[in-house]
C-alpha cells in the first residue's frame, strides 16, 4: 500500500506510526516546523527537534523503526494546485490537517482523482473520522463547505490523547475499505464520556462535489 499523510502533527504522527507496518511507501507532507507546544501530542518529535521541519523529524524516526519502508518527506503546503498529482501517486490519503478549508480541498481532490481519503478532526475533547472512497459519500454530502468561523485546533485547544485516538482510528479506516458500496460511517468520539457512535451516511444526489450534477 502507498499511503500519503498530509500533516505530521497530532493526527498524522499516530496515523503514520499505525500505518507504517502495512505500507510499502509512506509519503509525509507538511510545511511546518516543530514547536515545543507540539511535543505532548506529536510523538515523532522530541525536544531536540524543536525548530526542525516536521517532515524531517518524523521521517528520521520512522526510517529508524521501519528500515524496509520507503519514506518520502515533502516540505510543502498542499494546495488545490498541487494536490491532484500527490493523490494520484498513492492508494490512500490521511487528512492530518487542522483547518476546515484544507479538509474540503482534500475532499474535492479525493472525488476528482477517485482515491480514498480518511478525514479526521479533533476539537477539545471530541473527535470524528470518516473514510471517503470512490462511489461513496464525501464530506460535501454532509456539509456544503467549511463553516464561516471554525476555530482551528490551535485556537480551540486539543486534548493530546484525543488526537492519538482519532489518528489511530484514521489509520484503521485507511486499512479497511467501507464494506457497503455507496455508504460510509462517520465515527464520532466523545472523549469526556468515552463514548463513540457511528452515523451511516449515503451519497447526496445534489452534492456539489460528488453528485451527478
Ligand atoms: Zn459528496
Amino acid at each position: 500500500m502507498k499511503a500519503l499523510v498530509i500533516g505530521v502533527g497530532g493526527l498524522g504522527c499516530p496515523a503514520s506510526l499505525a500505518l507504517a507496518p502495512h505500507a510499502r511507501l509512506l509519503t509525509l507532507v507538511d510545511y511546518d516546523v516543530v514547536e515545543l507546544t507540539n511535543l505532548h501530542r506529536q510523538p515523532w518529535h522530541h525536544p531536540g527537534d524543536v525548530g526542525r521541519l516536521k517532515v524531517d523529524s518524523a521521517a528520521e524516526k520512522i526510517r529508524a523503526l521501519f528500515p524496509a519502508l520507503q519514506v518520502v518527506s515533502l516540505s510543502t503546503r498542499v494546495t488545490a494546485q498541487n494536490v491532484d498529482p500527490l493523490f494520484e501517486l498513492h492508494d490512500v490519503v490521511i487528512d492530518g490537517t487542522d483547518d476546515a478549508q484544507a479538509k474540503f480541498m482534500l475532499n474535492d481532490a479525493a472525488v476528482r482523482t477517485r482515491k480514498s481519503l480518511v478525514y479526521g478532526g479533533v476539537l477539545r475533547m471530541t473527535g470524528q473520522a470518516m473514510r471517503i472512497q470512490p462511489d461513496g459519500p464525501c464530506l460535501r454530502c454532509l456539509f456544503d463547505g467549511p463553516p464561516d468561523e471554525a476555530p482551528s485546533c490551535a485556537q480551540a485547544g486539543v486534548l493530546g490523547s484525543m488526537a492519538g485516538v482519532i489518528g489511530g482510528l484514521q489509520a484503521q479506516l485507511a486499512l479497511t475499505p467501507n464494506p457497503v458500496p455507496g455508504e460510509a460511517l462517520l465515527h464520532l468520539v466523545d472523549g469526556l464520556a468515552f463514548r463513540a457512535r457511528q452515523v451511516r451516511l449515503e451519497k447526496a444526489a445534489d452534492c456539489q462535489a460528488c453528485g451527478r450534477g
